[in-house]
């Protein structure tokens, strides 16, 4: 086992900046998951850790050795990748064994070890076949049983569930958590879907722009964004961003005008929000954290109009013209009776609400 430790890491390809100077601990053990849009870096950052791009600045540690200048195959990592990558011509034992063999590992010990990992992971029958003669999920099953037979210090993965289809992602994903629990193996894991990110990962760290937003636990960063880009790319739907202006009411409470509406800022944001009286706040409030209210009271709801239902089975999306125009998104209790047209109060859970600066995009609470 081993922790993985990234500084100042940077990668130029030609005049594109991929990786921009970041820095990670990944502890030994941990399931790490880097998640950001298409093109933040995530694959050029794993490349980097597996030994398959040239750092062009900064430092790779893998345990206590730094090894920027170690050849891929020299770095005690495995590699799952996305395509699954495995030899057509061989069988699944052979694809399985062929890494073992490359390191002149002693017979019986190839034999145990790939027997073994078939069983893990329950692919013994499937061991004379040959990938085409395989289901995609079968094939990423044995893509998996070629790292773990390695038993390397690191698992490296690159979307290894994108080309599965919608169940069986759901059912990978379930089996891969129950596998970092018997295997404890540190995991680098990429992806650019947000729900497998919050489910596998105990630590998350959001990527835009070849840099790291935030690292955390997937539940702290999701509750505590530190800007709108991680707010708003956590969550679907995503959090709802409205801007106003922050004044102070005769009584000397804190209220946002959004435009023809008055939100009541809680009173325990003021003292993070004094610097930017006068100035421009966004409220951030996620979908799930809206109630519709139909006789709140006045001060704390939200006059809309139902726009679209859109039932999704655990719960229904409805989209909503706030009385400034605004639209917002809520989701609510897939049981909740509303029509195209309805007219509703939305009650904002004041334990989950948000406030930014809408020019930096930092969160101001
Ligand atoms: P995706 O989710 O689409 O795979 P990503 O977050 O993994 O995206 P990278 O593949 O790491 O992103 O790419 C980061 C940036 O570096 C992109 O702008 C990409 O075009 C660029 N890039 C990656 N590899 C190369 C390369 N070999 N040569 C030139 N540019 C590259």
């Amino acid at each position: 086992m081993a922790h993985v430790e990234l500084t100042d890491l940077v990668k130029e390809f030609d005049d594109v900046t991929a990786v921009d100077g970041i820095s990670l601990d990944i502890p030994d053990e941990s399931f790490t998951v880097l998640v950001g849009p298409s093109g933040c870096g995530k694959t050029t950052t794993l490349r980097l850790i597996a030994g398959l791009e040239r750092a062009t600045d900064g430092e790779i540690r893998i345990g206590e050795d730094i090894v920027n200048d170690a050849r891929a195959y020299e770095r005690d990592i495995a590699m799952v990748f996305q395509n699954y990558a495995l030899y057509p011509h061989k069988t699944v034992r052979d694809n399985m064994r062929f890494g073992l063999e490359q390191h002149d590992t002693d017979e019986g010990i190839i034999t145990e070890r790939v027997q073994e990992t078939a069983e893990l992971l329950q692919i013994e029958e499937l061991l004379d076949r040959r990938p085409s003669e395989l289901s995609g999920g079968q094939q990423q099953r044995v893509a998996l049983g070629r790292a773990i037979v390695r038993d390397p210090a690191v698992f490296l993965m690159d979307e290894p569930l994108s080309n599965l289809d919608a169940k069986l992602r759901v059912q990978m994903r379930a089996e891969l958590n129950k596998l970092h629990e018997e295997l404890s193996t540190t995991t680098v894991y990429v992806t650019h879907d947000q729900v497998e990110a919050m489910t596998l990962a105990d630590q998350i760290a959001v990527m835009d722009n070849g840099q790291i937003q935030q690292v955390g636990e997937p539940t702290h960063v999701y509750s505590n964004p530190r800007n709108m880009f991680v707010a708003g790319f956590l969550g679907s739907p995503s959090m709802n961003f409205l801007e106003g202006t922050l004044e102070e009411s005769d009584a000397g409470k804190f209220e946002l005008d959004l435009g023809g509406a008055i939100h009541n800022v809680p009173d325990e944001f003021t003292d993070a929000l004094e610097p930017y009286l006068g100035d421009r706040v966004t409220l951030g409030i996620r979908p799930e954290n809206i109630a519709l209210n139909q006789d709140g009271v006045p001060a704390n709801v939200h006059p809309a109009t139902v726009e679209v239902v859109e039932p999704q089975g655990e719960k229904t999306v409805l989209e909503l013209e706030l009385a400034t125009g605004q639209s917002i998104k809520a989701a609510v209790d897939p049981d909740t009776t509303v029509e195209m047209g309805d007219a509703v109060n939305l009650r904002f859970d004041r334990d989950s609400l948000q406030y930014f600066d809408p020019t930096t995009g930092k969160s101001l609470t």
